[in-house]
């Protein structure tokens, strides 16, 4: 048996005892910064040294292009971590945003990664300034624009957005960042296109095929660029508002001049919204990086179980550790599958803990909560076929008869 495989079972149960002992209300907050920074290493070891004094838990990127941290502290800590965050330039005055539901229990210790980039986003930074971003606009500029009808284009994942996002906002299906930019392009493209009565039009395509060569493409698309003119003020939202910075940049080197975001993003919207009681445009629950999952920013209940199809937004890991796969799943479903995504997790879920690892053994274990079923209606199917041969067969894991508990303490 592997040491570490058994400390890494354990662990997170020992650190989520130590935390409910420590009876100290803690503070969850997150901030970033794109700034330049040198010697990132070095600055990973001091940041863990000083911060882990201040019992700071938490997730923390860092990359020469600047921080991207999600933590939490003892609140009786907060204005001690301000100033040793204003001590240091590169991090003096930086905004943060504090979680609004909050029970201290998001984070089980504090991981400090030396990254390329502070979000992973697939794009090629160098090919466009990622310092010349959009408008940031807070809660109630971002209603009032809203209300005006501009474009409300939601920049998170699609599984962040199956549990709550801003009313009539456009919602990409991509599962990364960079397919979602590429999705919005293509979206405000056709929206310009609609805009101008044209239709789909060929003859520019044709136009290039004519003249051969990729290069005349390329060309030809940086001058439309700066052409785009006939599409509303686009709005912009995110989590925390970081990719944002990097979305609105994007869009704004492709010719899209009038766009804004939302500051804090979605968070930061939560907290304004409270403090200055306006009417919340974002419905349900929002999406966050941590034990969490999500937080609840109105009692609207938008999203569906992916598994029965009934009105939900319980966001929930499949238990079946090899698995881990993100879904919406309804209470009744929970109990129907154990927890588990399909039939086949919940065999194995079923199975003594011996067995269980034997089945673990060479498997890795999805510690990232960032898989998730994109397709519910592929998932049901799935559900259908394998619940048909559980029943003709009597088992979904044939192979696992000769795993049994006695072959796995031999191990
Ligand atoms: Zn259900
Ligand atoms: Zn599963």
């Amino acid at each position: 048996m592997d040491p570490n495989r058994l400390r890494n079972l354990l662990h997170p149960d020992l650190l989520r005892a130590r935390l409910e002992q420590e009876g100290r209300p803690r503070t969850t907050l997150s901030f970033y910064r794109y700034v330049r920074m040198g010697e990132v290493e070095d600055l990973r070891h001091a940041l863990y040294a000083e911060w882990e004094a201040l019992g700071v838990l938490g997730r923390v990127y860092l990359a020469t292009e600047g921080i991207n941290a999600q933590v939490s502290l003892p609140t009786e800590n907060l204005d001690r971590f301000r100033s040793a965050l204003d001590a240091r330039p590169e991090f003096s005055d930086v905004p943060w945003k504090i979680a609004v539901e909050d029970d201290g229990k998001s984070f089980l210790k504090l991981i400090i990664k030396v990254k390329k980039k502070i979000v992973a986003d697939g794009l090629a930074d160098d090919a466009f300034d990622v310092t010349n971003v959009g408008t940031h606009l807070d809660a109630a500029t971002f209603n009032r624009k809203m209300e005006a009808g501009a474009l409300v284009i939601d920049m998170r994942n699609n599984y962040e957005c199956a549990i709550g996002y801003f009313e009539g906002a456009y919602l990409p299906k991509a599962d990364t960042f960079r397919g979602a930019i590429e999705e919005v392009e293509a979206m405000l493209k056709e929206e310009v296109r609609e805009r101008r009565g044209e239709g789909v039009k060929e003859r520019r395509g044709e136009d290039v095929k004519e003249r051969g060569g990729k290069e005349v493409a390329v060309v030809k698309e940086k001058k439309e660029v700066k052409e785009v003119r006939d599409v509303p003020e686009i709005l912009l939202y995110c989590t925390g508002g970081i990719r944002c910075e990097k979305a609105s940049a994007y869009l704004k080197h492709h010719g899209y001049t009038n766009v804004g975001q939302l500051h804090g993003g979605i968070i930061d919207y939560a907290r304004q919204v409270k403090a200055q009681g306006l009417k919340s445009k974002y419905l349900g629950q929002n999406f966050v990086f941590d034990e969490r999952l999500a937080e609840r920013i109105t009692e609207d209940v938008v999203g569906t179980c992916m598994q029965c199809g009934a009105a939900c937004d319980r966001i929930t890991n499949c238990h079946e550790a090899t698995c881990n796969m993100l879904l919406v799943q309804c209470e009744a479903c929970a109990a129907k599958y154990a927890d588990c995504c399909s039939p086949s997790c919940r065999e194995i879920h079923h199975l003594p803990i011996e067995a269980q690892r034997a089945w673990r053994k060479g498997r890795s274990t999805r510690s990232t909560k960032t898989k998730a079923i994109n397709d519910p209606e592929v998932l049901r199917q799935r559900i259908r076929e394998e619940e048909e041969l559980l029943a003709l067969n009597g088992t979904l894991h044939p192979e696992l008869t000769y795993i049994t508990p006695t072959a796995a303490h031999h191990d």
